[in-house]
C-alpha cells in the first residue's frame, strides 16, 4: 500500500490560484485506507475550495487510479466535466497523478494534493509502517525476513553498527535496532551462521531510476 498524508489546504489553495475550475481525483484503495482521497474527503475539499470561491466541475474516485483501464474508464465517464476544467488536483499518491497525467486527453494541469510518503504494510490496529524500500535485490533470506536496508536507519549490511544501546538505535532510541531483532531471530532458529557471514555491498544498480518491467506476454 502506497501511504500518502494531504497537503496542508493553504499549499493546496497556492498550488490552485491561477485556476478558477478545479475537478478532483482520489483513489478507491490506496488513498481511500489512508483517508486521504475516498469519497468523504473528496467530498470535504469540495466544500472548502467552493468556500474559498473556486468551481469543483466534478470528482471521481477511481477503483485503483495507478491502473490505466480503472483511469482511464474514469475519464471517460467525466469528459465532459473534465473539458470544462482547467486543473485536476489528485487527492492520492504520485503514482496516481502520473497515472492520469499519461491517460488524460485534455491537457489538464495536474495538481498534487498530496505527499507520497512510503510503500506500506497495515497492521492488525489499522497503523502503517514501512518495511521494505523497493531495493531490487531482496536479501530478507539471511536476515530473518528483516529488512535492514528500511528498518536500519543507515541502510547498513553488516550490522549492527557501534552506536546501537540496550537493543535500541542510537538514530531513534524509540525503536529497536534493526541488526538486533536479526541476531534475535536468526538466534532463536538456530542459524546465527547466517549473521557471521557477511554480505557484499548492495548493487544499487537494481534500484536505477526510473524503473520498469515489461511482462511477457504467454502463448495462446
Ligand atoms: S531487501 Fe528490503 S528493501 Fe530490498 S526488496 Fe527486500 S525487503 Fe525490500
Ligand atoms: S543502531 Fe542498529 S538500527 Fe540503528 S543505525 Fe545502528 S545498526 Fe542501524
Amino acid at each position: 500500500m502506497i501511504i500518502t498524508k494531504q497537503k496542508a489546504y493553504e499549499a493546496i489553495l497556492a498550488s490552485v490560484k491561477d485556476y478558477k475550475k478545479i475537478f478532483l481525483v482520489g483513489c478507491g484503495d490506496c488513498a481511500t485506507t489512508c483517508k486521504t482521497g475516498g469519497e468523504e474527503e473528496l467530498a470535504a475539499m469540495k466544500e472548502k475550495l467552493e468556500s474559498s470561491g473556486k468551481t469543483v466541475t466534478g470528482m471521481v474516485v477511481p477503483d485503483v487510479t495507478c491502473v490505466a483501464s480503472k483511469v482511464k474508464l474514469a475519464i471517460g465517464k467525466n469528459r465532459d466535466a473534465l473539458k470544462n476544467s482547467e486543473a485536476v488536483l489528485i487527492l492520492s499518491c504520485g503514482l496516481a497523478s502520473a497515472s492520469f497525467k499519461e491517460n488524460d486527453r485534455f491537457g489538464l494541469e495536474i495538481i498534487p494534493g498530496c505527499d507520497t510518503l512510503f510503500g506500506s504494510i497495515m497492521d492488525a490496529k489499522g497503523d502503517f509502517s514501512e518495511r521494505c524500500s523497493a531495493c531490487g535485490e531482496c536479501i530478507i533470506d539471511t536476515t530473518g525476513g528483516i529488512c535492514p536496508v528500511t528498518l536500519c536507519s543507515k541502510g547498513i549490511l553488516n550490522g549492527p553498527c557501534g552506536g546501537v544501546k540496550e537493543g535500541k538505535c542510537e538514530v531513534d532510541p524509540d525503536r529497536d535496532c534493526a541488526w538486533v531483532l536479526i541476531y534475535k531471530d536468526l538466534k532463536a532458529k538456530g542459524k546465527l551462521d547466517k549473521f557471521l557471514k557477511i554480505s557484499r555491498p548492495k548493487d544499487y544498480s537494481k534500484s536505477g531510476k526510473p524503473r520498469s518491467l515489461r511482462l511477457k506476454k504467454t502463448d495462446k
